[in-house]
Formats: C-alpha cells, sequence, structure tokens
C-alpha cells in the first residue's frame, strides 16, 4: 500500500470511508441505508485503510500521489477486492484453477 508518512497525512485529513455508490470509489456494496455512502468513520479501534484508487500492482501504488488514493473502511475494503478479483478473472488471460 502506501508508505506510513503519506497514509498518516491522508488519514489525518480524510476521517470517513471514502466509498460511494455508484462512483469510481465504490466498493460495489450499494449502502442502500445511508443513500449510497459508507457511514464509517476513522477510529483506533477500527482504523481506515489508505489503498489506490485504480486497481494497480502493490508495487506501482506506494508511488502513487494522494489524489490517487482514498480511503475506505474494513468491509468496504474486502468488498473492493473481492469485485476486482472477480473482474480481474474476467479480463484477464485466464489462469488455470487447480484441476482437482
Ligand atoms: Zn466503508
Ligand atoms: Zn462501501
Amino acid at each position: 500500500m502506501s508508505s506510513d508518512r503519506q497514509t498518516a497525512l491522508i488519514l489525518g485529513v480524510v476521517v470517513a470511508c471514502q466509498c460511494r455508490a455508484d462512483s469510481s470509489t465504490t466498493c460495489g456494496r450499494p449502502h442502500k441505508p445511508t443513500g449510497g455512502t459508507c457511514p464509517a468513520i476513522h477510529t483506533p479501534h477500527k482504523p481506515l485503510h489508505v489503498i489506490p484508487r485504480a486497481d494497480v500492482p502493490p508495487e506501482l501504488a506506494t508511488t502513487l500521489p494522494p489524489e490517487e488514493l482514498m480511503v475506505m473502511c474494513d468491509a468496504c475494503h474486502a468488498a473492493l477486492l473481492a469485485m476486482r478479483r472477480k473482474t480481474r478473472r474476467t479480463r484477464a488471460v485466464p489462469v488455470p484453477e487447480a484441476l482437482f
């Protein structure tokens, strides 16, 4: 992900999960009860994650400027990863799964 300093910088400004349904920062969940936004906020017990907006390799993610990053809560991050894994599988050259 990003460096500690960068993470601290971003988390010092952004205090809530930036997941927005129907935007480039969606995790794939509709967040219907809150009108498309995620209500999760940054707390010491439940720290938010700083992640790249685009699906880039980890070695590239560390070099991204803050505007290319977004902040997400644990649940959204997990949902986003699952969604990216799925789209990656459909668009990339198929990797053979285990045969047995
Ligand atoms: Zn969230
Ligand atoms: Zn979300």
